[in-house]
């Protein structure tokens, strides 16, 4: 690994904060317990995942029964929009129903519910505007009255849009409509309190705020009917079977205190750094422009198309020079598909392919971002040459 890498990609994962690991290390230990376990070794582990789960509904402004461990984002997405569609049945209604959600979701939450067409249920994708904003008329405007399930992510992975929640959550809370959020990019951004958004359901994944990988966390509010997806040993109040990992999840409640304890320096600090990267990259490099609404977006995202230069070659460049950046989805890096949520907001298919994701992070510093800056500037200007020339 290259030592001296620029990393610009905490879209798609984040360094485990020092101060989260050792808060995890005992629990790999001499904490090693099985929280089900009814001897001293286990009421210990069970200690500290009653501290992470007290932790983490105080956070969220829920009742700490309201939190099940996941092992990410992907598995409360499908717990959630899985487990309302399901839940229906155990509610007595008839198979079948009608599912909202927007076009530029995660594709955890795009391929959970397209799961559900083999069982009879039927999807609305909700368009965004040109600058990515998915308008709460535009999803009252495709309710059904068979609609049992809304899913808007707060903040787009891709664009860093934010979307208006509350308002959306208030059209699917007066048609009793259970609302789900994706929040895993809003998290360490945002304040997430449940009530305040109005949300039924809301995912978290760890790894995005300085956590571990492989672990997450499912808000589902008491009361709504949720068929459970994980069936075992009991775990999780019987709601999610499999014996929980301990340690991961002390990560994980550790990792979002200390999001929220430092929210307002690392937003103050990111957002200094985003704004630096968008004025100059928009001013140096001739016909650029930013994707994703100019305010209304995560403080720490960047997305950027330039006219006629592809983003691999642009990716591969960066990364000889050592900056780790990202074009479209991480996850769907490397199939080269332009990306779902750029065309969504209306660029055709080759300013899709053309799009740097820069996304920094708490650590980044300023000289960091002015050689990135420069070398984004130059790659783009020796790629455009060489196509002139005809070499590419
Ligand atoms: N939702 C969003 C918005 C994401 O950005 C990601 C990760 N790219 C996921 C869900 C899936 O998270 P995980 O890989 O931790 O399951």
């Amino acid at each position: 690994m290259n030592d001296a890498c620029i990393y610009l990609d905490h879209a798609a994962t984040t360094p485990v904060d020092p101060r989260v690991l050792d808060a995890m290390l005992p629990f790999f230990s001499e904490r090693y317990g099985n929280p089900s376990s009814v001897y001293d070794l286990g009421r210990d582990a069970r200690a500290g995942l009653d501290w992470a789960r007290e932790t983490l509904a105080h956070l969220l402004n829920c009742q700490s029964s309201e939190i099940i461990m996941t092992s990410g984002a992907t598995e409360a997405n499908n717990a959630a929009i899985k487990g309302v569609a399901w839940g229906r049945r155990l509610q007595g209604e008839q198979p079948g129903g009608h599912i909202v959600i927007s076009a530029i979701e995660h594709p955890s939450v795009l391929q959970a519910a397209g799961s559900l067409d083999l069982h009879g249920f039927e999807m609305t994708h909700v368009l965004p505007d040109k600058d990515g904003i998915v308008a709460p008329d535009a999803v009252a405007a495709a309710l059904r009255p068979d609609t049992c399930l809304i899913s808007v992510m707060l903040a787009s992975n891709e664009i860093g849009t934010i979307q208006p929640l509350q308002d959306i959550a208030r059209v699917a809370r007066e048609r009793g409509i259970a609302m789900h959020t994706d929040a895993v990019q809003a998290a360490g951004a945002l304040p997430l309190d449940v009530d305040l958004l109005g949300v039924d359901l809301l995912t978290l994944s760890a790894h995005k705020f300085y956590g571990p990988k492989g672990v997450g966390a499912l808000y589902a509010r008491q009361g709504v009917p949720l068929a459970w997806q994980q069936h075992g040993g009991g775990q999780e109040n019987t709601r999610r079977g499999g014996t929980e990992n301990v340690a991961l999840i002390v990560g994980m409640a550790t990792a979002l205190a200390l999001a929220y304890h430092e929210l307002e320096e690392r937003v103050a600090h990111t957002r200094t750094l985003r704004d630096r990267l968008i004025d100059e990259l928009l001013e140096r490099v001739p016909d650029a422009r930013l994707n994703g609404h100019a305010e209304r977006r995560l403080p720490n995202n960047v997305n950027l198309t330039f006219g006629g230069v592809d983003g691999e070659p642009l990716l591969l460049s960066l990364d000889m020079l050592g900056i780790a950046a990202s074009s479209g989805s991480a996850c769907s890096t490397g199939s080269m598909e332009p990306s779902h949520v750029l065309r969504a907001i209306g660029l055709d298919d080759g300013m899709a392919r053309g799009s740097l994701r820069l996304t920094v992070g708490k650590d980044n510093t300023r000289d960091e971002i002015d050689r990135a800056i420069e070398s984004i500037a130059s790659v783009i200007a020796r790629i455009r040459a060489l196509t002139a020339a005809g070499y590419a």
